[in-house]
């Protein structure tokens, strides 16, 4: 294929021994999709290139937008039928590179579909167009009692879409588990543009394979996520967030059964930060510190419930329990919401904390509770074996396993990055661990699928891409090469 894009001689892939001319594909999109939906190569900007961590990809052959899904599966069945790959993009917050553009793909971008179409408030479901930013539909529902329980720091870019699509995890996975857990019904455009309608509100449809399944995570390799049926919950009545200091890890680990104990179904989230990360991130408030930096660990505490009074008095009960037991060093507990929210910011400064390390070699891991704390220690010494000036900050969601890590990779040895990747993948398998928790494979991670996944599983999605999308053309070299 050839790579320049604004090259009228742009050809696509042979499909059935034809090969079509790209910019006559362009002009039926501009046909169908007018100049709102349609922007040419040179009108695009750069944003659709860059992902949050400055990653950058090629540029495209132009960006469609569409406005609904007629027009989106009109326009993937142009694009089928001459054989133009497509790159899906929501917010463009993800973290594995899936949404960067290739050489001589055309983005899809779902930024025009943003309807909240309907909230049903007895049956608790939303019904959203797949553009929908998640901190909308979480703010939309509030006043009706209700909450989409789904939250991440990238809640004010990221798509309910690309949250499908990632299978995204988040802060509260603890309590209310995957996105996965959090549709109903799904509505998908496949590569040839016909539409699987699965819009169903229904929490129990045993009838056959569960297929928007294959969907939920397979990060827009199998079809285009347009609109969805979420589930909603009841808006606890109250949050109780408290942020502890810890001296050592074996306490990190008596703090999350202390907390279990105490709080049971009310504990929504344990977010634990190394003080590789604290320290770096709580200059960044532009407030002093809720606590001062020092400390091996800072944990980040979340209970909600139904009944105010109860939840305040379990979570002085956990803390006070917690400090006699000489588990924690330090807390403070958030007096209202405002305090909450800057508590929680501590947290949510992931990227910008990890940007002081800049470049760095990022990784989305899990490992098992019990060898984290080794884990991260030989972690530590692996990456400096790589290069003594390798530094390593590390945060992440510790009741689920799951760790967020950066890892500065000198700039002047760039053959450091691979050797920092196989360093820390290695670990991983040697603990038992998986490579992608949460963020997915894209592009980042496909050498390392097989880490995490058997040649037989492999086998099967490379029969479901080949079944679903046989000309590939649908984020193509994502996830399996
Ligand atoms: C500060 C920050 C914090 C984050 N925290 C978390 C976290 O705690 N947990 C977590 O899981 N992730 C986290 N992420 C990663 C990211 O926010 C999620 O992966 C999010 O779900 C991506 O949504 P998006 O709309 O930005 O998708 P994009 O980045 O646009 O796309 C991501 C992938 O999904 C595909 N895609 C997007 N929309 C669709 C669609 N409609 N149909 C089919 N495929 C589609 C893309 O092609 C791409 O492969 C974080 C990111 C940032 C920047």
């Amino acid at each position: 294929m050839t790579r320049r894009a604004g090259d009228s001689r742009l050809s696509c892939r042979p499909i059935r021994g034809t090969i079509l001319s790209a910019s006559r594909v362009l002009s039926a999109l501009h046909e169908l999709l007018g100049s709102r939906g349609l922007l040419p190569a040179e009108a695009v900007e750069e944003r659709y290139r860059v992902d949050v961590l400055g990653q950058r990809g090629e540029a495209p052959l132009s960006v469609m937008r569409p406005a609904d899904t007629p027009q989106l599966s009109a326009a993937l069945a142009l694009c089928h039928a001459a054989g133009v790959p497509v790159v899906t993009q929501g917010g463009r917050t993800g973290l594995a590179q899936g949404q960067l553009p290739q050489a001589g793909e055309i983005v899809l971008s779902t930024e025009r579909m943003t309807a909240i179409e309907e909230i049903d408030a007895d049956a608790a479901t939303a019904t959203v167009q797949a553009g929908v930013p998640l901190q909308r539909l979480q703010e939309r529902v509030e006043p009706d009692g209700l909450m989409f329980p789904l939250d991440l720091g990238a809640r004010g870019s990221c798509t309910l879409g690309g949250n499908i699509a990632t299978n995204a995890g988040g802060n509260r996975v603890l309590r209310y588990g995957m996105t996965r857990e959090l549709v109903l019904g799904l509505e998908v455009v496949l590569a040839d543009g016909s539409v699987l309608d699965g819009c169903k509100p229904l929490l129990k449809n045993n009838t056959g394979p569960d297929l928007k399944q294959l969907f939920i995570g397979s990060e827009g390799t199998l079809g285009v996520v347009t609109r969805a049926v979420l589930r909603l919950f009841p808006l606890p009545a109250d949050r109780a967030v408290a942020l502890c200091a810890v001296e050592d890890f074996e306490c990190v680990k008596a703090l999350l059964r202390h907390v279990r104990g105490v709080l049971a179904g009310e504990l929504t989230s344990f977010e634990v930060m190394w003080d590789s990360y604290y320290r770096r991130a709580v200059p960044l408030l532009g407030r002093p510190a809720p606590i001062a930096p020092g400390r091996a660990f800072h944990v980040l505490i979340e209970a909600s419930g139904a009944d105010p009074a109860l939840l305040a008095a379990g979570v002085e009960r956990m803390l006070a329990g917690a400090i006699e037991q000489q588990i924690v060093a330090d807390a403070v507990l958030a007096k209202s919401g405002a305090e909450i929210a800057e508590l929680w910011r501590v947290r949510d400064l992931a990227i910008e904390a990890s940007r002081q390390l800049d470049p760095i070699v990022p990784f989305d891991i899990s490992v098992p509770i019990a060898r984290m704390g080794r884990f991260v220690t030989e972690m530590q010494a692996a990456t400096r074996a790589v290069d003594a000036r390798c530094d390593v900050l590390v945060f992440g969601h510790l009741a689920d396993g799951n760790l967020h890590v950066a890892v500065h990779a000198p700039p002047d040895r760039p053959d450091s990055f691979h050797a920092i990747e196989r360093a820390v993948y290695g670990l991983v398998g040697r603990h038992g661990g998986a490579v992608s928790p949460e963020h997915g494979i894209g592009w980042l991670k496909r050498a390392y699928l097989g880490h995490s996944r058997s040649p037989a599983e492999i086998a099967v999605m490379r029969q479901l891409k080949a079944a679903l999308d046989p000309r590939n053309i649908l984020n193509p070299g994502r996830i399996l090469r």
